[in-house]
């Protein structure tokens, strides 16, 4: 079993508690807009399962993880990102993740720099 994130405010987003416009939504995910977008397109794909992050994750989230990729590359395509786009996971401290709840970034519609700050 992957540890489990307890409450963030993704978990509150998922359970809509708290409003927001879902881009896409099944029964293992959602899309949402980020709430301070880093590119003119930036997209926040979160499981709906509390993970709290990527190093979190065990076998047992195999397809999952691969599902939040294929939404990703759907999602990108759907909001015209035909020129390319950056997926980011951020993992701990290190790594800058600020919402210990995993979740993909997709950015576009500019061009990205490497590496990152
Ligand atoms: P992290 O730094 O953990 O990889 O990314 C967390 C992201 O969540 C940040 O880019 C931040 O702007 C975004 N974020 C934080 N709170 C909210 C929120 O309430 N709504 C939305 N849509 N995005 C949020």
């Amino acid at each position: 079993m992957a540890a489990d994130s307890g409450d963030t405010i993704f978990g509150k987003i998922i359970r809509k508690e708290i409003p927001s416009d879902f881009l896409y939504e099944d029964d293992q995910c959602i899309v949402i807009k980020d709430i301070s977008p880093q590119a003119p397109v930036h997209l926040l794909v979160i499981p709906k399962k509390p993970i709290i992050g990527l190093s979190k994750a065990d076998e047992s989230d195999k397809q999952l993880l691969g599902h939040l990729l294929i939404v990703a590359k759907k999602v990108a395509a759907s909001q015209g990102l035909d020129n390319g786009y950056r997926v980011v996971i951020n993992d701990g401290s290190d790594g800058g993740q600020t919402v210990m709840h995993l979740h993909i970034h997709v950015l576009g519609k500019r061009q990205l720099v490497w590496p990152p700050g």
